[in-house]
């Protein structure tokens, strides 16, 4: 069967305006795009179901379809031919409109207007050396944003001059059309574009924002960085995001901290670790050795015998802990360096020590003869 408008629709060519309005309305529901959202098969469907109903819920438009076909119902006998079936061109939201006055689906609520609205909140990013972490600090910051515009005082007009009721809309801030439609008469409203739906307007434009009641600024802040501040935190500082708009408050600015690494130290938490190199004779010896810390140096004890990779805990030469008391520790990890050249009489004194701890090196025998061993 080939598909005409009565098929789309799922009636016979007798239906009555009523049939003909109920199954309008059961297959619209079905297809409504709110309901198959990204389905181009129902959208199609859609479009065939609306422009079936918009030629035979119309008498002469029927009329001229079931004689004429197709062509017959887009015959205006006034102009001819207009090939126009009903206009999908804003499909998305022009017909949304017309459906829910259809279907009485309650009416799509626009913003007004007017209304006092906070500022966004901006995110900036702060890199900071590791010891401006461990100490804290004071930075500045170059932060680009919008705020209230200081000629006007955000009211968007030129200082003095006054505030106007829109001629466009009439001081309603809304712009009703009537249009006609395959449903009848059909009204829409939306905000008047030319006082942006306040009803009002400054009757000259401020010269800074040119109504906007906002304009782009750098500005320069100061953050004070707190002592022990690591990677991954963020500071906030209230409503230095960007302004707001008609009185209401500017949002917040949100500064997320990444530190540095250190060349000498490795961070975890309040507590600091570092590596020390040692000659193979001062652990076998033990000594005394100085240590590099974040509060200067200090001296540390190693024991005769120290392993490679032992740890020595230095108690509170760490970080200072973030809004707490005290401060970590530093780690003091040991590592044997082994001598890369001896000299001859290292060497054989290295040799007499072998022999007196019953290893049998081998080692070259003409430095043995020379020892007389
Ligand atoms: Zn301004
Ligand atoms: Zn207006």
């Amino acid at each position: 069967m080939t598909e005409n408008y009565y098929s789309i629709l799922g009636i016979d060519k007798n239906a009555s305006d009523d049939e003909i309005k109920r199954a309008y309305r059961r297959l619209a529901q079905k297809y409504h795009p709110d309901r198959n959202s990204g389905n181009k098969e129902a959208e199609q469907q859609f479009k065939k179901i609306n422009m079936a109903y918009e030629v035979l819920s119309d008498k002469e438009k029927r009329g001229n379809y079931d004689q004429f076909g197709e062509a017959g119902a887009n015959f205006d006998p006034s102009q001819g031919f207009t090939g126009q079936g009903f206009d999908f061109s804003d499909f998305n939201t022009g017909f949304g409109d017309i459906f829910e006055s259809f279907f009485g689906s309650g009416t799509r609520s626009r913003k007004k207007g007017g209304q006092s609205m906070r500022g966004n909140d901006i995110e900036a990013l702060l890199k900071l050396r590791f010891e401006e972490a461990a100490f804290g600090t004071e930075k500045e910051l170059k932060v680009t944003k919008s705020v209230v515009c200081e000629r006007c005082k955000g009211q968007g007009n030129e200082p003095g001059s006054k505030i106007v009721t829109c001629q466009h809309c009439g001081g309603s801030g809304e712009i009703r059309t009537v249009r006609s439609t395959f449903l009848g008469q059909m009204a829409t409203s939306r905000a008047c574009d030319v006082c942006r739906g306040e009803g009002k307007m400054p009757e000259t434009p401020c010269r800074d924002c040119n109504r906007a009641t906002r304009v782009r600024k750098t500005e320069h802040i100061r953050v004070k960085i707190p002592e022990g501040i690591d990677s991954g935190a963020t500071i906030r500082l209230s409503e230095k995001g960007e302004g707001g708009m008609k009185g209401g408050p500017s949002g917040d600015l949100f500064i997320h901290v990444e530190v540095e690494p250190s060349a000498i130290y490795k961070r975890n938490g309040y507590d600091i670790y570092s590596d020390k190199h040692v000659h193979v004779l001062q652990v076998t010896l033990g000594d005394e050795i100085s240590v590099e810390t974040l509060h200067g140096l200090v001296q540390l004890k190693i024991p005769a015998g120290t392993q490679s990779g032992t740890l020595f805990k230095l108690k509170e030469r760490g970080i200072k802990k973030l809004r707490a008391k005290g401060l970590g520790d530093h780690y003091v990890r040991i590592i044997i360096n082994i001598p890369l050249k001896l000299s001859k009489k290292e060497r054989e004194l290295y040799s007499q020590l072998a022999l007196e701890a019953g290893l049998k090196v081998k080692t070259d025998e003409s430095l043995l003869k020379r020892m007389g061993l």
